[in-house]
């Protein structure tokens, strides 16, 4: 994600200990998520801001590539370690190697490009991403919502073209849906092992 560039920190040395996450060196600007070069820098190169100063009200904040959370007004997130306090985005980010949403590895697997493999389908793989991580947590309507959403997307997909009745076709939809459920508890079924 270029949010981040290469500036993430490096893991090297977290391994060794088990203390709280270590932010960089230099510090994570709270306004846009980005670390800063380690040294003598204290305004963010990006926003002009103090590093670890507060966001200004009026700023986009930024939100996390893997859960997709956006940081709170102070330019944090909770610590996914309930133990530990609040945390900036690039030390939430480096949280998610011992809180997985998922299991990426498989997603990843079945990535072809730009889309994923479903079953015999293809559909896009930020869209199906986004809905396996965040439709499970939300529920309810918005999950049927976007759960129908990605069969839609991989049903056009297929050799039919945008002008085919989709909908009239029950059980290649029925399948579909299976299918999208199946990556869904398959996706969060590595989660529980690797956690
Ligand atoms: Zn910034
Ligand atoms: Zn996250």
């Amino acid at each position: 994600m270029k949010l981040f560039g290469s500036a993430k920190p490096d893991a090297a040395d977290r391994s060794t200990t088990a203390v709280a996450v270590e932010p960089t060196v230099g510090g994570v600007c709270l306004q846009c998520g980005m670390a800063a070069i380690a040294g003598t820098v204290t305004f963010c190169r990006r926003c002009g801001l103090p590093i670890g100063a507060t966001p200004r009200a009026t700023a986009v904040l930024p939100s996390c590539p893997v859960c997709y959370a956006t940081v709170d007004d102070d330019g944090r997130l909770a610590s996914l370690n309930r133990a530990r306090p609040r945390v900036d985005l690039v030390a939430h980010m480096i949280e998610h190697d011992d809180y997985p949403v998922g299991d990426d590895d498989y997603l990843e697997s079945l990535r072809a490009g730009d889309l994923i493999r479903i079953d015999r389908w293809r559909a896009p793989f930020d869209l199906v991403r986004r809905y396996l991580v965040t439709g499970a947590f939300e529920g309810g309507h918005r999950r049927t919502y976007e759960h129908s959403a990605i069969v839609t997307a991989m049903s056009q997909l297929k050799r039919w073209g945008p002008g085919a009745d989709i909908f009239g076709d029950q059980a290649e939809w029925q399948a579909a849906r299976a299918a999208v459920t199946e990556l869904l508890e398959r996706y969060h079924r590595g989660r529980r092992t690797a956690g």
